[in-house]
């Protein structure tokens, strides 16, 4: 990560305006986009969006052909390009020809993307802009934080001291003044323009229209008033009937800005007259940049399924903390990292990929249906491919790759560890080591391990068999979580192995890109985990849940390594995560929580994983409130806790304000508990407690359990 990277990072975590200002928009948002898709079936909706856009990327050439003949047919010159360049040729071209000194534009993401403004201001034509967050950021001569609110890292204080020198006035901090005096400053624009030039929001083949929804009626004035209007269209924004602008704009309003409908719907299907009856000049570029080259990569197509409606960036915890300035380039966020590295290149998105801390909140609220974590993934996969692992990194995995050594040296650091600890913890390390220790204490390596301690386990004798994956945390820092999970199932007669041969998941390298480390993690662990036939294998680990019963297939699979693959799939197939399980035998009467007693107050916070890839948000809730606890439920309990694996070591500057925005939330509750089936929540979590003043308990669903369930009847 380059040092200009980082410090562009500190300066946006130190701007409190900007994250306060974006962390208050954020939780609001997700209150009114709520309301606004009451009703709606958001699953069914978003499954018809990805199936027609989907379908119009796999066709996109014959698609973009039949758009061209209709709309020429209608009286529109089309003209179609790979070459961003050739379009700004196109454009001025057209500009010359017809002798335009003054340009207005209404907001494109496509125009953004070529930097088409300076490119006409060099060529002596003066542009302006006329969305009112796209004029702010113009005059402030930078570029948009967000696709669809351009300048939502702007104060008002900002924009009365931007519009206070373009009118020669000083001017309050009035919005509804502020807004005045933009109306009156762009009018005359909008008079003197000879062009106009807008973006479409779709483009639809069978009627060769173009859609624009926008909310201040600028569109409407560009498009309409200059005797030239030339509309670009990236590629994405083709569909092939008119009916499938209809699932669109449901969900395009309601994504962007919570609302139902925006204020202006517009369709324009050929030119349109001017005042005295002739007709405008209608030219449509419909730009590729890439986009067919898009279409035809298995792991990227869906990208083109986005219809830029800017949610993900609203509920993305790093990009409601950094703002979009951070990502360097014209789209922001998790899709603004996916799109700079196909729409720049790959080598552009090598820092940027590092920002996206795998949460996944943005894959559940895409109408697109994007998986926008995996296609980061996939783009740290091609950067490994292409430049190798960063020699540190390399290190690391060798030793992580080598399960005798990865333990025997776990083992040493918690001999080593022994002048740091104090109560379970680290609070304090030397020199280059101590940012790690900054806000949050770390969990000092068990003395024994867990699988020290299983040994001496005595079970009973039992009916069923679990193979039990302990992952990393729990086998050398928390082995209690282990302890008290055998407790259990030995109680719903569930004889619990552990193979000791199990290693790391692997998830830390294939988080990193590293694919061949996290494969050759998959293989030992298959190898170990198979050995013996058993009914069940089960995690208290969500991460290593995930990477059993999903990523160990992907992993190897990717890489070709089919001859694994089926006995993945047989181990991914008796994968279970521990409350998933708990809930099961408690609903089968093989376990029992006591009766009638009253626990208190509880909270529980969602371990990403857990909720949103294994979908297992009720099942602990459940049997905590069954336990007799009263489960009272905290802000954004879904929201990440900054932990992310490696993240909060790689990136302690974006983790720790994470974290601290979450012990704030769980401190809202007034509950002494705070409950979570994350060992690597537990870490973060109980860390930042330790050097928080609030007497806060942090446990593992499982070892509150384990005193609290009996013998089923
Ligand atoms: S990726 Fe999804 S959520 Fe993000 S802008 Fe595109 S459609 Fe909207
Ligand atoms: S997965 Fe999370 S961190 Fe990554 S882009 Fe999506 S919302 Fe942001």
């Amino acid at each position: 990560m380059k040092n200009e990277f980082r410090e562009s990072i500190g300066r946006a975590v130190g701007n409190a305006t900007l994250t306060g200002a974006l962390g208050k928009f954020s939780e609001a948002y997700k209150i009114n986009r709520a309301r606004a898709y009451e009703g709606i079936d958001f699953e069914a909706l978003r499954g018809v969006i990805a199936e027609r856009k989907s379908h119009a990327a796999s066709n996109m050439e014959q698609v973009a052909d039949t758009f061209a003949k209709n709309a020429e047919a209608l009286g529109a010159k089309v003209f179609r390009t790979n070459d961003p360049g050739k379009v700004r040729e196109y454009i001025l071209k057209v500009a010359r020809d017809n002798d335009v000194k003054s340009v207005v534009k209404s907001k494109s993401m496509a125009t953004e993307e070529i930097h088409l403004n300076d490119f006409l201001e060099k060529a002596g034509i003066s542009v302006g802009e006329t969305d009112l967050g796209e004029w702010i950021i113009q005059l402030a001569g930078q570029r948009p934080s967000h696709m669809v609110m351009p300048a939502i890292h702007m104060t008002k204080e900002e924009v009365a001291e931007l519009f206070s020198k373009e009118v020669d006035e000083r001017l309050e901090n009035d919005i509804p003044r502020l807004v005045k005096v933009a109306r009156h400053e762009l009018r005359s624009k909008f008079l003197k323009a000879d062009m106009g030039i807008s973006g479409a929001n779709i483009a639809v083949a069978e009627t060769g229209s173009i859609v624009l929804v926008t909310n201040e009626g600028n569109a409407r004035l560009v498009t309409t008033l200059p005797r030239i209007h030339v509309a670009l269209v990236g590629m994405e924004k083709l569909v092939e009937k008119f009916e499938d602008v209809v699932p669109i704009l449901t969900a395009l309003p309601r994504s962007a800005t919570a609302q139902l409908l925006t204020s202006y719907v517009s369709i324009i299907s050929g030119p349109t007259p001017n005042t005295d009856g002739s007709l405008k000049d209608l030219h449509i570029i419909l730009m590729d940049s890439r986009r067919t080259e898009m279409a035809n990569d298995p792991k990227f197509k869906q990208a083109l399924q986005c219809i830029r409606c800017g949610s993900c960036l609203n509920v993305c915890p790093i990009f409601r903390l950094v703002g979009g300035h951070v990502f360097g380039s014209i789209y922001t966020g998790g899709i603004g990292t996916i799109l700079t590295a196909w729409f720049e290149e790959l080598q552009n998105a090598e820092d940027i990929q590092g920002l996206c801390i795998q949460c996944g909140n943005c894959k559940e609220i895409c109408p697109g249906k994007l998986d926008i974590p995996e296609m980061i993934m996939e783009i740290r996969r091609r950067l490994v491919m292409e430049k190798g692992q960063p020699l540190a990194q390399k290190a690391i995995f060798g030793i992580v790759n080598n399960r005798k050594l990865f333990h025997g040296m776990l083992r040493a650091a918690s001999v080593a560890g022994t002048p740091f600890r104090s109560d379970g913890f680290i609070r304090h390390l030397p020199m280059f080591l101590s940012d790690l220790t900054d806000g949050r204490s770390l969990p000092a390596i068990a003395l024994e391990p867990f699988r020290d301690r299983f040994r001496r386990i005595k079970q009973p004798k039992c009916t069923e068999k679990a193979i039990f994956f302990a992952g990393c945390l729990i086998d050398f820092a928390y082995p209690e979580m282990g302890e008290a999970l055998v407790r259990i199932l030995n109680k719903a007669g569930i004889q619990v192995v552990f193979p000791e041969d199990q290693t790391c998941c692997g998830a830390p390298a294939r988080y990193s890109g590293a694919y061949e480390v996290a494969a050759k993690n998959a293989e030992d662990n298959i190898r170990a985990l198979l050995r013996e036939e058993a009914d069940y294998v089960v995690s208290a680990c969500p991460t290593c849940t995930v990477a059993l019963a999903h990523e160990f297939s992907d992993t190897l699979e990717s890489l070709g390594r089919n001859e694994w693959l089926t006995k993945a799939k047989k181990l991914a197939a008796k994968t279970v995560d521990f409350s998933s399980l708990v809930k099961r035998l408690v609903d089968k009467g093989r376990l029992t929580l006591k009766e009638g007693q009253k626990l208190g107050a509880i909270t529980y916070h969602d371990s990403c994983h857990l909720k949103r890839t294994l979908r297992a948000a009720d099942q602990p809730r459940e049997l905590l409130n069954k336990a007799g606890y009263q489960v009272k439920e905290m802000l954004e309990c879904d929201m990440c806790c900054g932990m992310g694996g490696s993240y909060s070591l790689k990136l302690p500057e974006i983790s720790a304000p994470i974290l601290r925005r979450k012990l704030q939330n769980i401190k809202e509750t007034g509950a002494p508990v705070v409950a979570m089936d994350c060992p690597g929540c537990v870490m973060q979590i109980r860390g930042g407690f330790d050097q928080d003043t609030a007497d806060v308990k942090v446990k593992h669903t499982a070892e509150l359990l384990a005193e609290l369930v009996e013998e089923g009847r």
